[in-house]
């Protein structure tokens, strides 16, 4: 019998057809794939965070991975890149996630880093203040009543016709008349007569207080209020810690990026569209030391870098959209800040939400922690109590760099590129997974699910079969698979037809599929199948790991 790899149907049809996922769709690919589970889901789940399984934490580690080979060990630091004033040097650290509390006082995220909020007694939903907005009308007995609106509710105002209607007997056929246009909770004295979004008595709003986003802990046994500590709410703090350690221990000379990839926690209000927004996460940033006058010049250096990063990774351009910020958005110390966003699947048509952030800080961070928590960046100046004190001291530590090259001293400026693992793992998933129709007709083989992820980000990088369990073919599909399992993640399937192992490997995005034949036992010869084109050819047995080399590196 002949068994060389026959062209399955999909090799010959176009792919023309093909169609994004709403995030529902994605929640549960990524459930039923391995990639991602809610976390604790045994016992009913916990709000905010996440578990990633096993296809989940390949493409995760791929992602974090890819962004440190590019950011630093692949840096040539004896080239300056065009249109950069100089070259440059790039390294890393891994800083503790648990820093001394004074860390957050300066850097102000004890004190700004938390938002107003109201609780509902009723319904038990916090919301934050600035988000809830509603519209006055008269109740049954002629009394003024504020209908506040849910602040995810996709269209405010029909949720608030439909509110009124409901409460107050309204029917289809009338317009309701409302006595106030939308207006915002803050402009309102009391709360008295507010009906909190899905309560049904009115007055059940708490005062607007504040909420803290960092989560706090003790150190030592004692659990004292002098014993209170926080974890992290960005990574970005341990570099300007260490900042003169890197430089003294190093040998490195400015401009000097040191970036560094871990876990943060932020105690977020409404955690929500899946792991966009949770309480746990990860972040890859980068602080940027340089020259103060260089500054601009990098920070749109590091905004253009960035944005290829995501677009060399496969990220779609119509997907991605680099705002600037207004300078009335910009906080007193930036200079200049973008964001790279990301048209996520859970928002409208032309909305598009954060994926990385690329400020520059100018001198803020390190004079903080020298001098203390700033007022104002330009010149420096300290924050100061109502006893005219310093309102949070710094570590004193003397923050110039010598600059021998260009003859000149200064505390340098930094540009924060601060991207979120998460935030890219979940935008790479939507960009790349689509329904294809492969034929007309119907049935199970009209079309795939297929995630086009990059090669690189993949978290199989090839799946390898025989094509029967018969002829020697198990045996050289197995020694294949054991060789190329020491450099990458590869699977090995001899379960169910060659179709069926193919639409596997589509959907949890298998760049390739090597298939052993008779041709593979008397010529050394293996057809490897590309899961984009669909295209299939004949490669020497012994190329396979060449060919995957390629593939992936491109
Ligand atoms: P947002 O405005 O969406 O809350 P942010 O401006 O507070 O984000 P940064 O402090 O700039 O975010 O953090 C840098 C990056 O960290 C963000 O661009 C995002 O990718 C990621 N990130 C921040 N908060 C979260 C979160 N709660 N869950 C997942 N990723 C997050």
């Amino acid at each position: 019998m002949r068994s060389s790899t026959p062209m399955t149907q999909d090799a010959a049809v176009a792919t023309a057809a093909s169609r994004r996922l709403s995030l529902e769709e994605i929640v549960s690919y990524c459930r039923r794939r391995g990639f991602i589970y809610q976390a604790s889901e045994i016992y009913g789940g916990i709000n905010g965070f996440w578990d990633f399984g096993p296809m989940g934490a390949e493409l995760k580690r791929n992602i974090k991975q890819t962004w440190w080979e590019d950011m630093v060990t692949r840096h040539n630091p004896l080239v300056a890149p065009a249109g950069t004033p100089s070259p440059f040097e790039m390294t890393g650290i891994d800083s503790s996630i648990i820093q001394h509390p004074q860390t957050w006082r300066v850097s102000g995220h004890s004190d700004l880093f938390s938002d107003m909020m109201v609780d509902c007694h009723e319904t038990k939903k916090r919301y934050r203040f600035d988000h809830l907005a509603g519209r006055w009308i008269k109740d049954r007995e002629g009394n003024p009543l504020f209908i506040a609106a849910a602040p995810d509710a996709p269209d405010a105002d029909a949720f608030l016709d439909q509110r009124a209607r409901k409460l107050l007997g309204i029917s289809k056929s009338r317009e309701v008349v409302w006595d106030s246009p939308l207006t915002d909770l803050a402009e309102l004295d009391d709360f008295a007569n507010v009906l909190a979004p899905h309560a049904s008595e009115k007055g059940t709003l708490t005062e607007p207080r504040e909420f803290n986003l960092m989560f706090k802990t003790y150190i030592g046994a004692m659990q004292t209020a002098a014993d209170a500590a926080f974890l992290r709410p960005e990574t970005a703090q341990g570099i300007f810690l260490n900042f003169r350690n890197v430089l003294d221990s190093g040998r490195f000379a400015l401009p000097l990026g040191i970036a560094q990839i871990g876990k943060s926690f932020r105690n977020e209000i409404t955690p929500r569209h899946f792991i966009f927004r949770s309480r746990e996460f990860e972040q890859m940033e980068m602080e940027f030391f340089c020259p103060p006058e260089t500054s601009h010049q990098w920070y749109k250096y590091w905004q253009q870098r960035r944005l290829d990063w995501y677009l060399d990774l496969g990220l779609r351009r119509e997907n991605i959209r680099v705002r600037e910020h207004e300078a009335s958005e910009l906080s007193h110390y930036a200079l200049g800040t973008t964001d790279i966003e990301y048209a996520y699947p859970f928002m409208a048509d032309g909305e598009f939400g954060e994926l990385e952030g690329i400020a520059n800080r100018g001198a803020f961070d390190l004079n903080s922690h020298s001098m203390g928590r700033l007022a104002k960046a330009d010149p420096p100046e300290l924050a100061l109590d109502e006893n005219g004190a310093p309102l949070h001291r710094g570590s004193g530590k003397n923050m110039v760099y010598n600059d021998v090259a260009r003859g000149e001293k200064y505390v340098p400026y930094v540009i924060e590129p601060a991207a979120g693992a998460d935030r890219a793992l979940l935008a790479f998933l939507c960009d790349a997974l689509e329904i294809e129709k492969l034929g007309e007709g119907g049935g199970e083989d009209s079309e795939r699910a297929v995630l086009h992820i990059h090669p690189r980000l993949a978290p199989v990088k090839a799946a390898i079969f025989p094509l029967v369990k018969k002829e020697g073919m198990p045996e050289a599909a197995r020694d294949l698979f054991g060789a190329m399992k020491r450099k990458w993640n590869v699977t090995y399937d001899e379960k169910g037809s060659i179709g069926r192992r193919y639409r596997r490997a589509d959907e949890v995005g298998v760049p390739v599929c090597i298939t052993i034949d008779d041709e593979t036992i008397s010529q050394g010869t293996v057809t490897v199948r590309d899961r984009d084109t669909l295209e299939q050819q004949r490669i020497k047995l012994d190329d396979c790991p060449a060919y995957l080399d390629k593939l992936i590196e491109g």
